[in-house]
């Protein structure tokens, strides 16, 4: 059975335990999880299609533009193209797919799509009820088969290869937005689909901003640099966080870099499946504490990588998620000091049984 197939079986399995008749996936991510469609959305409040699957049906509902690309790459649904928009079609769809409890992700959909909808089917007088759900997709997506997991592993080496051409080339004098721009450069010509998310480079007291954007500030001597990366390959996403140095820095950085290190290391080689992620959260941040960092610590240990760059589960102070083997996640401590600098390193891992497989090859860490 193709991946889709058996992934649209999954999904029915959970409609029909949460009793709802169809569900209309608008994330991007689900949509490609669900369907294969490799289209983006042009922007949040602008889709390029939607899913409607029912116990019987499985129906993509788009517009013009993406019939072509729709009818080539979904063979195995049925391809509605609307007019004007969704909602204007929606009586027709929901009359077709013969259903009452439509489920909508409350966490993608807008707001005013909702309005909308309700509206129509107010008007209609349709016994529609839509039903807000959570996490219904994302749980499935939470734990990678072997063909997503080589596909992140291609989008990490293509990333860790961009990286390693790009470091001999980092000048005092360069700005980061020039380093950020032929990073990007590189991995979109390198052979991926595209960036995972615009390469953060952070320079000086930049870097004590954890996602700063680039700016025009020249990259100097002796200063961290953080660059935080990742590309997208086949749809999977690769993110990964090295700071590096054009000359040796003052005793302070290298005093947060070898405490940042130490944590990460201590979480890498003691992150195992069965742990929940607040304990896994723990590993790297008592070690912060410890040293007597963990104000500066403001952001959790990690995250999901798969279809998104940051996905289930969260790895922070509070996250209850027990970790599953197979789930693919960051470990990316970091130390932020107001003015001076920062230092984060981000490696991604694959949950084993009894630990976690580093995912990374770069090993462009300093002993300091
Ligand atoms: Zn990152
Ligand atoms: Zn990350």
């Amino acid at each position: 059975m193709g991946i889709y197939k058996s992934r649209i079986l999954g999904l029915r399995a959970k409609l029909k335990s949460e009793a709802l008749d169809t569900i209309l996936v608008s994330s991007p991510e689900n949509r490609r999880y669900l369907s294969g469609f490799t289209a983006i959305d042009p922007q949040p409040t602008e889709s390029s299609g939607f899913l409607l699957i029912t116990q019987d049906q499985a129906l993509f509902a788009t517009d013009f533009r993406y019939k072509i690309q729709a009818e080539k790459e979904l063979p195995q649904l049925e391809v509605f193209i609307y007019e004007k928009g969704l909602v204007e079609s929606l009586e027709t769809i929901v009359k077709r797919l013969n259903v009452q409890r439509v489920g909508f992700e409350s966490t993608h959909l807008t707001y005013a799509l909702f309005e909308k909808s309700r509206e129509v089917f107010a008007e209609s007088q349709l016994p529609v009820e839509l039903v807000p759900t959570q996490g219904i997709v994302e749980d499935m997506r939470i734990i990678k088969d072997p063909h997503e997991v080589h596909a992140i592993e291609m989008s990490l080496e293509l990333t860790e290869r961009v990286f390693e051409e790009i470091i001999p080339t980092i000048k005092p004098g360069m700005t980061e937005k020039q380093l950020s721009l032929q990073i990007e450069y590189l991995i979109k010509t390198r052979g991926a689909e595209d960036v995972a998310f615009p390469p953060i480079v952070a320079s000086g007291p930049n870097s004590s901003m954890p996602h700063a954007t680039p700016t025009d500030r020249e990259i100097q001597a002796y200063e961290p640099i953080i660059i935080d990366m990742g590309a997208k390959f086949e749809g999977y996403c690769s993110d990964m966080t090295r700071t590096i140095f054009v000359g040796e820095p003052e005793e302070k950085i290298k005093e947060i870099y070898r405490i940042v290190r130490k944590a990460q290391l201590h979480a890498i080689q003691n992150i195992r499946a069965g742990m929940k992620t607040k304990m896994a959260d723990a590993l790297a941040r008592d070690i912060i504490t410890q040293e007597g960092y963990g104000d500066y610590f403001g952001h959790s240990l990690g995250h999901g990588v798969g279809l998104a760059t940051h996905e289930a589960p969260r790895i922070n102070k509070s996250s209850e998620t027990t970790l599953k083997e197979n789930m693919v996640v960051t470990i990316e401590p970091g130390i932020y000091l107001p003015e001076i600098g920062g230092v984060r390193l981000e490696n991604m891992v694959l949950i084993k049984k009894d630990g976690a497989t580093v995912l990374n090859k770069n090993e462009h860490f300093y002993d300091f």
